[in-house]
């Protein structure tokens, strides 16, 4: 059994920009792309949305599906060997010998960089298949300014931080933005509730749960139900934009490194991207709670490389 150099779990941004630095220094990366690892393809979040105009280098924008493919094909021309394949769990115990599980293979390495991203939460209501992508979304700041969505009303899901700023990231676009909470109170901080409370446009529907999703071609309205009362009530809107959180990609790793609460990897010894095991470094949203952005991801990719390489010179 061969010695890798470092191993890469992931394939977003974070994982092809920690493959692109780390073939580039000569490292002979190996990464394990996942296969529908969380329900995702391979290439990640951005594979699940259409055009990204905020990817900096794009100016008239991106599919998701093509600045993945192109980050792929970064990877491979430096070398980067990609396995299609899901890591299933890894044993962290001896930091000299790494070892990373796939199937019934074993790989020993001398780092890894863990990249596997975090998964928004979806609801499964009825007809969310049917329109997702076509009036459903997880992501405000990516879709919210589509022209499906200009000058109609909107519903927001959650009680948040990220609802609210997505309820306010909304009125922008919409004539007009429900917040639909399970509670009379909002988890969000006071801060975020005032801006939502100072916004004519936003308009909280307390006690509420999302039961369907109608429409035709594209999302039309949603049947919310009074979780009080029980009543069922229909409500037009031409969005539907999930803030009810998000899963990290870090279950496979069984405790081995310290998390959060959540699960969102944590990096103690700042600025270092490396977790509470030593050779093993994170990138991307698995680690990150407050700026899922593909930039950040990949900007972070490109610091566990960094960290990699330097710790592979002094071990
Ligand atoms: P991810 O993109 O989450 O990729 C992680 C990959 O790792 C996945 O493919 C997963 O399958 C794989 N994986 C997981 N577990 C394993 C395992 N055990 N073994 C192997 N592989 C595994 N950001 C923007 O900047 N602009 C946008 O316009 C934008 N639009 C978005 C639209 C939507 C619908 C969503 C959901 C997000 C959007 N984002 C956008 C956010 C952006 O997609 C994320 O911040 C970014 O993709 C995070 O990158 P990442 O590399 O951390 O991981
Ligand atoms: P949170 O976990 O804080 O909130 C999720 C919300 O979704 C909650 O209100 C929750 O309801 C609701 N929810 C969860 N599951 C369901 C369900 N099945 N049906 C209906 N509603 C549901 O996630 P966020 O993404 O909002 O925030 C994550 C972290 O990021 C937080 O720490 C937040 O402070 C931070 N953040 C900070 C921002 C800022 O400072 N500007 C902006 C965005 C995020 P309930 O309250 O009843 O549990």
């Amino acid at each position: 059994m061969s010695m890798e150099n470092v191993i890469i779990i992931g394939s977003g941004p974070a994982a092809h920009t920690a493959a692109i630095y780390t073939a580039r220094a000569k490292l002979n990366p190996l990464m394990f792309e996942g296969f529908m690892a969380g329900g995702v393809a391979a290439g990640g979040q951005l594979t699940m949305t259409t055009d990204i105009e905020n990817y900096p280098g794009f100016p008239k924008g991106i599919s998701g599906y093509e600045l993945m493919n192109n980050m792929r094909e970064q990877s491979l021309k430096f070398g980067t060997r990609i396995v299609t394949k899901t890591v299933d769990r890894v044993d962290l115990s001896n930091s000299q010998e790494l070892k990373v599980y796939v199937q019934s293979e074993c790989y020993t390495t001398r780092s890894i960089i863990i990249a596997t991203g975090a998964t928004a939460r979806r609801l499964r209501v009825e007809g969310e298949d049917t329109y997702w992508q076509k009036g459903i979304s997880a992501c405000a700041v990516c879709d919210g300014g589509l022209p499906i969505f200009r000058q109609h009303p909107v519903a927001v899901i959650g009680g948040g931080d990220s609802a609210i700023e997505e309820a306010i990231y909304m009125t922008k676009f919409a004539s007009k933005v429900y917040l639909v909470h399970r509670r009379d109170k909002l988890r969000a901080s006071k801060v975020m509730e005032d801006k939502m409370l100072a916004n004519d446009k936003i308009e909280p529907l307390w006690n509420k749960v999302v039961v369907r999703a109608c429409g035709d071609k594209l999302l039309s309205s949603i049947v919310l139900k009074d979780v009080i009362s029980g009543e069922e009530s229909n409500l037009e809107v031409a969005g539907m934009f999930y803030a009810v959180g998000h899963t990290p990609n870090s279950n496979f790793l069984e405790n081995q490194v310290l998390t959060d609460s959540q699960g969102y990897i944590l990096t103690p010894h700042l600025p270092s991207t490396q977790t509470s095991v030593r050779g093993v470094f994170v990138a991307g949203d698995v680690s990150n709670r407050n700026y899922r952005q593909a930039i950040v991801a990949a900007g972070s990719g490109c610091k566990a490389a960094c960290d990699v390489e330097k710790y592979l010179q002094e071990v």
